[in-house]
């Protein structure tokens, strides 16, 4: 394991039954707030591919993805939950557990054919990532990968996301 690694799994806790039953949440505050620790999983997320723009998936997908952005040299494009951006969209819905969720990007958010990361704090079930992948995809740019501080392997969500490149940083 490279120490990079170790440092991600030593401050990324694990809060149980949360927010509902059966949940372990991944709570990546404890590496948010250690300065070092955050430089560089930012500087790693930043180095991963050249780029123009990095999206990254409310809420935690925005903190990494912005700072890696401002790294990169690249554009920081948010997607968000449905009804919180002002111009017009494109909209995907994924099924959650229970019930479903859409997400949404702005329709002008990319130049035809730009170069994409996507960014997220946790890759569980995929469905989120694979979402955000047809959204970008269908507004005209080029998914180069994804990009994640953790995979939970027992999830498989790597599985749902069609041959896309995924980083995961850790793989629990
Ligand atoms: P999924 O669509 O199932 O891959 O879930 C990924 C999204 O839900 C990401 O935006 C994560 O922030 C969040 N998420 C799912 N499971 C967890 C978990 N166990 N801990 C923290 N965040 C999670």
């Amino acid at each position: 394991m490279s120490d990079l690694q170790q440092l991600i799994l030593d401050r990324i806790r694990d809060i149980p039954d949360y927010p509902q039953m059966g949940v372990l949440f991944k709570d990546i505050t404890p590496l948010l707030a250690d300065p070092s620790a955050f430089a560089e999983v930012v500087n790693e997320l930043a180095g991963l591919h050249r780029v123009d723009k990095i999206v990254g998936i409310e809420a935690r997908g925005f903190i990494l993805a912005a700072p890696a952005a401002y790294k990169a040299g690249a554009g920081f494009v948010p997607v968000r939950k449905k009804g919180k951006l002002p111009s017009e969209t494109l909209e995907a819905s994924y099924d959650l557990e229970y019930g479903s969720a859409t997400i949404e990007v702005h329709r002008d958010a990319f130049a035809p054919g730009d170069r994409v990361l996507i960014v997220d704090d946790v890759l569980a079930t995929g469905g989120t990532a694979c979402a955000a992948v047809e959204l970008v995809r269908r507004a005209g740019a080029d998914v180069v990968a994804i990009a994640v501080l953790m995979e939970l392997a027992s999830l498989r969500g790597r599985e749902r996301l069609d041959g896309v490149e995924l980083h995961s940083l850790v793989i629990v």
